[in-house]
């Protein structure tokens, strides 16, 4: 058998030189802890880095000429410079001195900083350490508008067998309660109708910080999910609607239930994303996965009696090594009974660097082909049912296209219930939609057919 491992490609690097005062030195750990949060490492020296930012004073003269230096080092150095910071502002006399200088921003221009830094040495990604799923080659590369990624912390406390995150990303790193509200805030306030809430271990924000609180809109609020939740549950777009909020990678501690309510009332998306990998306590074990209780098919009972819509989407691994027959029909089983919305499957597959790859008893790759397709078979039949189960309804739907009137002038879109997460899940195609339907707006659907994914329907008459 084939002892292959799948290689992670390699992190791009940053190199960073900080000149001038306390508050450049500030914004120079803001960018590098964005940058971190956006998978890149750290250089030691100028020959290591991928690119190097120089983040300059421009304050006094001796100053500028202090950062022009640098910058000239940093190109005889390495060749690949960003420039940042208050001598920013002075692009002209930059390029002027240094015309092969990659990008120039001024001070506290973070986005445009890390937007430079992506442009010019794009993130390495790889399905084994991408929260965000990656867009096929003739997707929009762009996050639409109307929907954005929240990131509320970067790396991870647990040590999965199969996972090599924390050894990327380090340890669990929450950003600040209110710096997340008020990224929230702005991405609603631009425009943003459907927030996806992501990290590594959603259930375990901000256990790093002690669960620090912060003063928000006059409110004491805790680095806490429940209590973000609870936040992103006021927040309001511009008709005085609120957006929906999905909560992604939620391990099922016992805080889970206290979000339930909030989507039972509508101030949450009513949609988990909890990624289970398997239910085989013996399996579990191998994978040293958290919250790894024999509880959950009565939690998901209560939580589906609180909030009847609530759409639950999860994450299983086959063949992982000591799976055996038995084990894999236990999740079989299992899944039978639980009954979730969205199902994802994967092989296993030994990463490079994984404590899993030393396990013993290595499933066979037919055997593992064979149980792939049995949990397909399985999770098909069952979201076949679910979404047969949606015909007749009338549900929220967000459009995120809008086509073109075809030979008799019909215009279809496509969309999302509340129970699909864009590039994951599943979509609702509408027929015969009015041309002023735009991406991003929320009408109400009459659904009037699915299949083992979809949705099909027609917006409903008022
Ligand atoms: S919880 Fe496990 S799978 Fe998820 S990032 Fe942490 S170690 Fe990896």
């Amino acid at each position: 058998m084939s002892t292959a491992t799948t290689a992670i490609p390699d992190q791009k690097k940053i190199g960073m030189v900080s000149l001038g005062c306390p508050k450049a030195l500030v914004d120079s750990e803001r960018i590098l802890t964005r940058l971190r949060a956006d998978g890149y490492a750290f250089a030691e020296d100028y020959a290591g880095a991928d690119v190097v930012l120089v983040n300059t004073c421009g304050f006094l003269d001796s100053a500028k000429e202090e950062s022009l230096a640098a910058i000239g080092e940093a190109i005889a150095e390495n060749g690949r410079v960003i420039v940042t910071g208050c001598m920013g502002e002075e692009a002209d006399a930059i390029r002027a001195a240094h015309p092969s200088v990659l990008a120039v921003t001024g001070a506290h221009q973070y986005e445009q900083v890390v937007e430079a830094v992506h442009t010019h040495a794009p993130p390495s990604q790889g399905p084994f350490i991408d929260l965000i799923p990656q867009p096929s080659d003739t997707d929009i590369k762009l996050t639409p508008r109307h929907y954005s990624y929240l990131k509320i912390s970067e790396g991870c406390n647990h040590s999965c067998a199969f996972c090599i995150i924390p050894q990327l990303r380090g340890k669990l790193a929450s950003r600040r309660i209110d710096a997340v509200l008020r990224e929230a805030e702005k991405l609603v306030a631009a425009g943003t109708k459907e927030l996806l809430v992501i990290s590594q271990d959603t259930s375990a924000y901000g256990v790093d910080i002690r669960h620090e609180s912060r003063t928000w809109h006059g409110r004491e609020v805790r680095a806490h999910m429940t209590d973000m939740a609870r936040e992103l549950g006021q927040l309001r777009t511009a008709d005085g609607t609120p957006p929906w909020v999905r909560l992604h990678y939620v391990y099922p501690y016992p805080h889970v239930d206290q979000v339930i309510p909030l989507m039972a009332e509508g101030l949450l998306t009513p949609y988990l994303d909890i990624p289970f990998q398997h239910a085989s306590p013996k399996v579990l074990k191998l994978m040293k996965r958290p919250a790894n209780e024999a509880k959950v098919l009565e939690r998901l009972k209560s939580w589906r009696e609180i909030c009847p819509d609530i759409a639950i989407r999860s994450s299983f691994v086959v063949g992982f090594p000591g799976e055996t027959e038995e084990d894999f029909r236990y999740l079989l089983d299992w899944l039978e009974e639980a009954q979730l919305d969205r199902v994802g499957a994967f092989r296993f597959e030994p990463v490079e660097g994984a404590t899993a790859n030393a396990l013993p008893d290595p499933v066979p790759e037919e055997v593992k082909e064979e149980r792939y397709a049995r949990i397909m078979e399985v999770t098909e039949r069952i979201s076949a049912a679910k979404l047969a189960a949606k015909v007749g309804r009338t549900l929220p739907v967000i459009i995120d296209e809008v086509g073109e009137a075809d030979e008799d002038g019909d215009i279809g879109a496509t969309g999302r219930s509340q129970a699909d997460a864009p590039e994951i899940d599943g979509a609702v195609y509408l027929r015969n939609v009015p041309s002023t339907l735009a991406p991003g707006d929320i009408v109400e659907a009459t659904i009037e057919d699915a299949d083992a994914h979809d949705l099909f329907g027609v917006i409903a008459q008022k």
